[in-house]
């Protein structure tokens, strides 16, 4: 993860002076173009998002999004088409649809006693949004935040990772190309940038990355209560119980685990499996990842690379310092840092004194426990943080609600990996440590969004309450909190 500062002080609040002129130029700008988005259609912002989606459809734009992605690291094409392209359209389509449903005024019902009066919500735009993206998954969780800014009227400055220059390299020409500067702006650059961005006001900040950037977020908005969605992470896990067809569930657990050489934030961390099972579970995970990438996995075009050398260098500690403890490998455990490399990597014989079951790991490396009554899986998973996804593996109803109803997590999954971020109608989204808000669909066009309470009196009143409180007023009170 990237390196941490310093949280803005209340001083760089006051002072206003900033290293970043063309930041301070866009904001203005930005701001004062409030009102013409605000006023804007359902049609009219459905235009603009439109532009994305032609831009995208476009077979040599495409094809430069997926080398960037290689070049920054080595992301499979298939994968970004899956998991980078793939969701950002249907987002588009899904606010395609809805837009006009979501804008339009809804009512509510008004008790008897205050009849004459009208009361409706009215979905007005926050303002301006700043929305921060982390680099695992570098286009699609900077472009989704935007999607919905833009559909909620807002204006956007969009500040997606340092750690993929050439990936945000072409999120930055992109909406340069397809939007006004006082619509939507892409700022690179690192940590500096970014906490002056958090100095300023916003009427909305959308941020996706770690648990611990995610409290620097939230104390830089307390200075200026600008709201929060917090998209963070944690250590996702996953239970195959007694009943769990053992091939089939673990060829998705790898694909969970191991597309994106693991760095997804909802990737199954570690995996729980039933002690009956502990026979099959070897040999099938062996016989999955040889599979999937061949004996040299190295070799394999279809394995993504770590992010940087930095981050290569943790996941080996995290090996190491296991093995060290009495953990032991038995599946991969290869790294080779300079080419941030990391095996497909499978541990078992871990406690929970490990750093490997402590942190969330981020990389390819799966710890399993071993267990033998349901309870332990209870007291494993509430031990941690609540995640922000867990997965069930079985076929056993009773199972599936124990485990479910004895934990929390921003979602669960049965029998299936990370398809639930697939489905753009689903809410999305952790709990407490794992994230606060929830994003997509009609939740992601509420985080930016203030839904505006307007009550109108049509006719009558409700002066027979006014003072004085004479004693017929009161048995008028007295009847009204008859029918409350
Ligand atoms: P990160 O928190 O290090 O960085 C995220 C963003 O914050 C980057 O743009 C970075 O430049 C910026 N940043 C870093 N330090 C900062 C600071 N001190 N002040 C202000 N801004 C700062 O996260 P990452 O390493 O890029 O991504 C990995 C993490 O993100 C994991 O924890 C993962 O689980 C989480 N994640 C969550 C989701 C989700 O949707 N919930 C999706 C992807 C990743």
């Amino acid at each position: 993860m990237s390196e941490i500062a310093q949280s803005p002080t209340q001083k760089d609040h006051n002072t206003n002076a900033s290293k970043f002129p063309e930041l301070d130029r866009i904001y203005s700008l930005q701001k004062n173009n409030l009102q013409t988005l605000k006023n804007r259609s359902a049609r009219e912002r459905i235009k603009a998002i439109d532009r994305i989606r032609v831009y995208l459809s476009n077979e040599e734009n495409q094809e430069l999004l997926c080398k960037a992605m290689y070049q920054d690291f080595g992301k499979p094409t298939a994968e970004v088409r899956v998991t980078e392209l793939v969701p950002t359209l249907s987002h588009i389509t899904e606010i395609k649809r809805n837009l006009h449903r979501w804008m339009r005024n809804s009512s509510h019902p008004v008790p008897i006693q205050f009849i004459g009066l009208n009361a409706k919500s009215k979905f007005e735009p926050k303002g301006q949004a700043l929305v921060i993206a982390p680099w695992n998954y570098p286009f699609f969780l900077s472009i989704y935040p935007a999607l919905y800014a833009i559909a909620a009227g807002c204006s956007v400055i969009l500040k997606p990772s340092e750690l993929t220059p050439t990936t945000s390299a072409f999120i930055e020409k992109m909406f340069h190309e397809l939007f006004e500067p006082a619509e939507v702006r892409v700022f690179q650059g690192e940590i500096s940038i970014t906490t002056a961005m958090l100095n300023k006001k916003w009427g909305h900040i959308f941020f996706t990355g770690s648990p611990a950037v995610g409290k620097i977020v939230m104390e830089a908005a307390s200075k200026t209560l600008s709201s929060v969605s917090l998209e963070l992470g944690g250590k996702s896990p996953c239970v195959l119980d007694e009943s769990a067809n053992v091939p089939k569930m673990v060829e998705r657990l790898a694909w969970g685990k191991f597309v994106n050489a693991g760095q997804t934030c909802i990737a199954p961390d570690y995996v729980m499996v039933h002690e009956s099972k502990r026979a099959d579970f070897e040999k099938e995970i062996k016989r999955v990842i040889e599979k999937f990438y061949g004996e040299k996995p190295k070799q394999s075009e279809d394995l993504a690379r770590i992010i940087s050398t930095k981050h290569t260098q943790r996941l080996e500690e995290l090996i190491n310092e296991s093995v060290t403890q009495g953990a032991k490998v038995i599946v991969g455990g290869k790294v080779d840092v300079e080419s941030k490399y990391v095996s497909p990597t499978i541990v078992i014989n871990v406690d929970s004194n490990m750093k490997l079951m402590q942190e969330e790991i981020f990389g390819p490396i799966l710890p399993v426990i071993y267990y033998s009554s349901n309870d332990e899986v209870i007291q494993q998973i509430n031990r941690l943080e609540k995640p922000l996804s867990m997965y069930i593996l079985s076929s056993k109803r009773k199972n599936i609600e124990y485990f479910t109803n004895n934990t929390s997590a921003g979602g669960t999954l049965v029998n299936e990996f990370l398809l639930g971020a697939a489905i753009p109608s689903v809410p999305f989204g952790g709990v407490n440590n794992s994230g606060i808000g929830k994003a997509y669909s009609l939740h992601g066009f509420l985080e930016f969004s203030n839904e505006r309470a307007v009550v109108k009196r049509s006719f009558m009143s409700i002066k027979f309450i006014y003072p004085p409180y004479s004693p017929r007023v009161q048995k008028i009170i007295g009847w009204l909190k008859r029918f409350s």
